[in-house]
């Protein structure tokens, strides 16, 4: 890890002072008249002034400010903001969903409520809610899927898409999961259970409910978040967490600039 402050954002120092290229990662740069700088490499300007800015926006999104509050900060209109936000919002979602292929070995499997005002029950209507249903690979990485119920025909059929057959699966009591021994092996927690045997120190679900916290986390900086744009929201949030242990803020450059290590 290691990844105080200045380590963070300090592999945007080059592209700050327009040494180097934002989008191939030359250093064969020129800076013209007008402020620009001309990559000789890959023909690609920019404005600098700009390109400081977006990269000023891309450490915000990074430190997980509203864009109000950015805006406010760096003088700038809160639609530039926006843009940049959304941009790179946008990206993450594709990725998220693109990247690695089945979930294998240890799974937990677990759902949870987002939004609205009631404390829902799980099974109930729960008005104005987004209801998640989260799939994670122990010593790996989580997968969301934002449902519209938590019947066992819906559960199964993402299980049987994102899981591998075979997998060892971790769940807590519910119905849902009953059809689960069919496609693998299957562990149910039962939390009100309090003597601890060998098989206990195994059978839990504390990852996938790390990371429903992880989430509660990052969705109560973004406050407010409607039920339209969750599912988008949700996907960053995925996408930090699988990648939590990397400079997040170095990935976001690449990914918003489409710059590749040459
Ligand atoms: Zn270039």
């Amino acid at each position: 890890m290691g990844t105080g402050r200045n380590t963070v954002f300090s592999c945007a120092a080059n592209f700050l002072r327009g040494r180097k290229c934002i989008f191939c990662g030359s250093f064969q740069v020129l800076h013209t008249s007008r402020g620009y700088v001309k990559c000789q490499l890959c023909g690609k300007s920019k404005s600098l002034s700009r390109l400081r800015r977006e990269i000023a926006i891309l450490q915000g999104f990074y430190q997980l400010q509203p864009a109000y509050r950015l805006a406010r900060d760096l003088s700038v209109d809160v639609k530039v903001v926006t843009r940049v936000y959304q941009r790179l919002r946008e990206a993450l979602f594709h990725l998220a969903e693109l990247e690695g292929g089945k979930l294998k070995g240890e799974i937990e499997l677990d759902e949870a409520y987002f939004g609205g005002n009631r404390k829902g029950k799980r099974g109930r209507a729960a008005a104005g809610k987004s209801v998640v249903f989260g799939l994670l690979e122990r010593e790996s990485r989580v997968y969301t899927k934002v449902v519209e119920s938590v019947s066992a025909d819906e559960l199964m059929r993402h299980i049987q898409a994102k899981t591998r057959k075979g997998s060892v699966y971790y769940t807590d009591a519910f119905r849902g999961y009953q059809s689960l021994k069919r496609y693998g092996k299957h562990h149910t927690i039962n939390h009100s259970k309090a003597f601890v045997s060998r098989q206990r120190i195994k059978n839990h679900i504390n990852g996938i409910e790390g990371f429903w916290s992880y989430a509660k986390h990052i969705l109560y900086h973004y406050r407010g978040v409607s039920k339209y744009h969750f599912p988008m929201y949700l996907k960053e949030i995925e996408y930090r967490f699988n990648h939590r242990t990397e400079n997040l803020f170095k990935r976001f450059l690449k990914i918003y600039f489409g710059y590749v290590s040459p």
